[in-house]
């Protein structure tokens, strides 16, 4: 089961003393089933905002995100949780690891956070075995035990990735995510997502300020002025 996202109509502004600074304007924009999407933009231009209200890590001032035709903007809070533990996984520019754990236990980690200690403990071969395969499957089958001091830009990404598939998301959220590796390591990691995507079917959405990183996705869409502001067709 492949899963479609769509925003419609969003509008988000910030509040910057008694100036009110729209960043979002109205932004249709749609991820098809299984669809890797970038979306390219300069910086500031929102290009996370609207990330963010997508995996519902942030809320949209008007519009809504549906997901699967259903929307989930405006859901309880205990199934905005659920969704984002279980159907989105991010990624950042800037990794997240944790550094005081290794990146096996990094891995392991969304499984404690999100289900709490008991369920963890009774489950932990299982989880470490999953966490495992997640790594090795990444290219990391080498470095369970390195804390992210230990490795290299590139590494801390796939490291992240791999935590990002913990909860078998359908959806997968990157920013940036080869926003701090050199050009060569950058591509590695689009690579790996790319494959990800084909693989598992995974529904993505891609955030770059790099034109030749988002023409490896199957569709570039450009936000300027917040709005999706035109259709960009992949170079090939
Ligand atoms: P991008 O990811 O494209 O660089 P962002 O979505 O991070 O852009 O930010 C868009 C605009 O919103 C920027 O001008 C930024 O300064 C502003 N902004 C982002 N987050 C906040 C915040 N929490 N408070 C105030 N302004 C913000
Ligand atoms: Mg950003």
């Amino acid at each position: 089961m492949t899963t479609h996202i769509a925003a419609f109509g969003l509008c988000r502004s910030y509040r910057k003393g008694k100036i009110e600074v729209p960043v979002l304007r109205g932004v249709d924009f749609e991820v098809g089933h299984g669809e890797m999407v970038a979306v390219i933009g300069a910086s500031g231009s929102g290009k996370s905002t609207l990330l963010h209200i997508l995996g519902l890590l942030d809320a949209p001032d008007a519009g809504g995100v549906v997901l699967d035709g259903k929307r989930i903007d405006a859901c309880p809070e205990r199934e905005r949780d659920a969704l984002r533990n279980r159907t989105f996984g991010f990624i950042f520019q800037f990794y997240h690891l944790l550094p005081e754990l290794t990146a096996l236990e990094n891995v392991m980690a969304p499984h404690f956070i999100s289900h709490g200690l008991f369920a963890y403990w009774k489950h932990r071969k299982q989880i470490r075995r999953d966490a495992t395969e997640l790594l090795e499957r990444v290219g990391l089958g080498h470095r369970l035990t390195h804390y992210p001091s230990e490795l290299s830009g590139g590494e801390m990404q796939r490291a992240a990735i791999a935590r990002a598939l913990v909860g078998r998301p359908s959806v997968l959220l990157a920013d940036e995510p080869t926003g701090n590796l050199d050009s060569t390591t950058g591509h590695g990691v689009l690579e790996l997502l790319r494959d990800l995507n084909r693989e598992r079917g995974l529904t993505m959405m891609l955030v770059t300020h790099d034109q030749q990183i988002a023409n490896q996705a199957d569709r570039v869409v450009r936000l300027a002025e917040g709005r999706i502001e035109e259709w960009v067709p992949a170079l090939v």
